[in-house]
């Protein structure tokens, strides 16, 4: 009989069979059924179904179906309905607590602060047994004081489970320097400090690494383009958080099997493992662990890397205390 191994992270006081997703977005991750629903009492929002595509060809694809979100949240209310839905979601999913980016950027067209959502999303989860944990994403397009303000607010909104910024948007167009007062700043106030970069060139990644001094990097696939740079995130303990049906959907969908993750392990870096955006690229976090499962197979290194970078969060999480489990059967 084929073995087959699961993995999963799990929460201090939560069941050995819970997960933990360590890398999503609130906006991607809403499911469908409250875009369903919240189009029947507002038939002029964007159709359900130009929210998400099987796959994108570009960003440009990409921000047409999460700004068609965005409309759907415009008050504190419809966030809380949508946060609601989504742990409903997660809890039946078996997904015990989730650290969660959300973009306080794209709110403020409708005049809502970081505070207001970050509040309204808690409310949202507070009926479910998910625990919920914040980031703060700061689009790099915005500019530095911007996001020296959002680490400001960050640092004020620890009592509605912020713990981190998040650096987004074009990373080929602003360097990581340019947020470097900002990220000393929000790590010497304890947070937890994240980039995605490595999209697009594997220079983003180093600069990242020396400009913010961060011990994670979202994506970070072109890291593998160098073999120095993987002995830099090794030696550094910088793990990578991958997302493997994001990359299998995006810049017009590629083969899972291309993603360089066994180059990262081979070579020493940690990953953990993350959903990005559930609804927009469908998945679930026990998906995703199958999809590392077939990708991988029976490798215990791959266990010993998530249980490292699962080690690390634990410093940065707060309360949610996450450790790695490795469950075998079949
Ligand atoms: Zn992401």
């Amino acid at each position: 009989m084929k073995r087959t191994r699961h993995f999963a992270s799990i929460t201090q006081k939560t069941p050995a069979d819970a997960f933990t997703d360590v890398h999503t977005h609130f906006e991607g991750a809403i499911p469908a059924d409250f875009f369903m629903k919240e189009f029947s009492a507002h038939p002029q929002y964007p159709h359900p179904d130009r929210l998400r595509l099987p796959v994108y060809n570009d960003m440009t694809d990409f921000a047409r179906c999460w700004c068609g979100r965005m409309v759907y949240l415009s008050t504190p209310d419809a966030i809380r309905r949508a946060a609601r839905m989504l742990a409903a979601d997660l809890e039946r999913n078996h997904v015990a607590a989730v650290i969660m980016h959300f973009s306080p950027d794209e709110y403020f067209r409708h005049d809502l602060t970081a505070g207001t959502v970050a509040g309204a999303i808690q409310d949202g989860f507070r009926m479910s047994n998910v625990v919920c944990r914040l980031i703060i994403d700061c689009v790099r397009d915005n500019g530095p004081d911007h996001t020296g303000r959002m680490v400001e607010e960050a640092l004020l909104l620890r009592n509605a489970g912020v713990i981190g910024i998040g650096l987004g948007g074009d990373e080929s167009a602003h360097p990581a320097g340019e947020f470097r007062q900002s990220f000393r700043k929000a790590k010497s106030g304890g947070l937890l400090t994240t980039a995605h970069c490595g999209e697009l060139s594997v220079e983003s990644v180093v600069d990242a690494a020396e400009q913010l001094d961060i011990r994670r990097v979202v994506h970070g696939y072109r890291a593998a383009d160098d073999p120095a740079v993987i002995r830099m995130l090794a030696e550094k303990g910088i793990a990578v958080e991958v997302c493997l049906s994001s990359y299998a959907c995006m810049y017009g969908g590629r083969p899972m099997s291309t993603h360089p993750l066994m180059k990262l392990i081979t070579g020493g870096v940690d990953i953990i493992i993350g959903t990005d955006d559930a609804d927009m690229f469908t998945t679930t976090i026990a998906r995703e662990y199958t999809l590392l499962g077939d990708l991988v197979g029976n490798d215990d290194r791959i266990v010993e890397s998530i249980r490292n970078a699962s080690d690390r969060c634990r410093m940065y999480s707060g309360r949610v205390h996450i450790n790695a489990t490795f469950l075998t059967s079949g």
